[in-house]
């Protein structure tokens, strides 16, 4: 739908990571927003410090780019310990964990990303550890291979994922932390800007802090993205200034959507819209027309779509709003679905 679609896409992009080291928030206290998630962590931080003991094992789960990896990242600096990063796919054998947990010491975290992805024999090699912190390390192949058990130091495992519904419940039960990061409303995002307009160097107005915010698709990663592009325009066209018309040039010209959908919601509406004359279409059918997974659909993309009143979710499937029929310049229908009811269907809907 937009020419330049990975603009607004929430999943990190490569030249993301370089400014992301400067930008990322170095306390917990500088973290803005997710309140919730913020106090709850604080709380078990206190309460771990207090007891000497290590953090209990915490999960984030949420949409990519809402800051997953930035707070395991604070949890370690808050409990004053080191952390490793790694990544469910990235890990082929157990062996690939062995050096990790027993380098690590008392309290340590073990960052690991997109932790639904684990291959089964990962998550097994991890249960005892999680639990009784040790592990088990074969000596040998085959089925009557020797196996000896190795205590490791009590670590915290910190687990990532975008995919909440299809991490294994046993994985899931031995988390006793769980938070859920939401999409952040434009009023933090734009707090978010501004904080890293003042790193950067950059200037930037409130309205100009507002305009970026509201088409960064509630996510953190697209805000500071879409910072970074804008304040090349404004240094080549503006004198470094970033105020509401430099903002609305730059995006316009990056074709950023007004709304900060990406191309993905845009067939995501456009297919129930175009083939399911607006739904309501069961999510089954929709993952299928758009060759999509169902867990990706629901948990990825619809959360934000429902929460901007592009999509509904009703007991009968998914409905295109009247607002999703005007971005992608269809006629809304003029009474309630079907987009143009043919005679016999129009009787299923009154
Ligand atoms: P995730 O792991 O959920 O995909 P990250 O933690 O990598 O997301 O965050 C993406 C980017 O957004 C990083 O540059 C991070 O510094 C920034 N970020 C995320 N949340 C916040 C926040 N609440 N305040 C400031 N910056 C944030």
């Amino acid at each position: 739908m937009t020419g330049k679609p990975e603009i607004t896409t929430p999943e990190e992009l490569p030249d993301d990571t370089l400014p992301e080291l400067s930008l990322r928030p170095q306390r917990l206290s500088e973290f803005i927003g997710q309140s919730r998630v913020k106090e709850s962590l604080q709380i078990a931080i206190d309460a771990a410090l207090g007891r000497k003991e290590p953090l209990d094992h915490v999960l984030f789960h949420g949409p990519p780019g809402l800051g997953k990896t930035t707070l395991a990242i604070l949890l370690a600096r808050e409990m004053g310990v080191n952390i490793k990063t790694t990544s469910g796919p990235i890990l082929e054998r157990p062996a690939d964990l062995v050096g990790i947990l027993t380098n690590q010491r008392e309290g340590d975290i073990l960052f690991i990303d997109e932790i639904h992805r684990l291959r089964p024999v990962i998550e097994e090699f991890l249960y005892p550890a999680m639990e009784d912190y040790r592990i088990e390390i074969r000596l040998s192949e085959g089925p009557k291979a020797q196996t000896m058990t190795l205590p490791i130091e009590r670590f915290t495992l910190v687990g990532a994922t975008t995919r909440f519904g299809l991490l294994t419940a046993p994985m899931r039960a031995r988390f006793g932390i769980v938070q859920r990061l939401d999409f952040y409303p434009a009023e933090e995002l734009a707090e978010i800007l501004v904080r890293s307009a003042d790193i950067l160097g950059v200037g930037m107005t409130e309205d100009g802090a507002n305009e970026l915010a509201r088409r960064s698709r509630g996510t953190p990663r697209v805000a500071l993205r879409l910072l970074r592009r804008v304040r090349d325009f404004a240094e080549v066209r503006a004198e470094g200034r970033i105020d509401t018309g430099v903002a609305k040039q730059a995006l316009e010209l990056l074709d950023v959507d007004e709304y900060g959908l990406d191309e993905m919601d845009g067939r995501v509406l456009k297919t129930i819209i175009e083939k399911f004359s607006g739904g309501p279409v069961g999510l089954g059918s929709l993952a299928v027309a758009l060759g999509e997974d169902v867990a990706t659909l629901e948990e990825v993309y619809e959360p934000f779509l429902i929460q901007n009143g592009f999509l509904l979710r009703t007991a009968r499937g998914r409905v295109a709003t009247e607002r999703a029929y005007v971005r992608f310049g269809f006629q809304p229908p003029s009474e309630d679905p079907p987009a143009e009811p043919t005679p016999d269907q129009s009787s299923l809907f009154n």
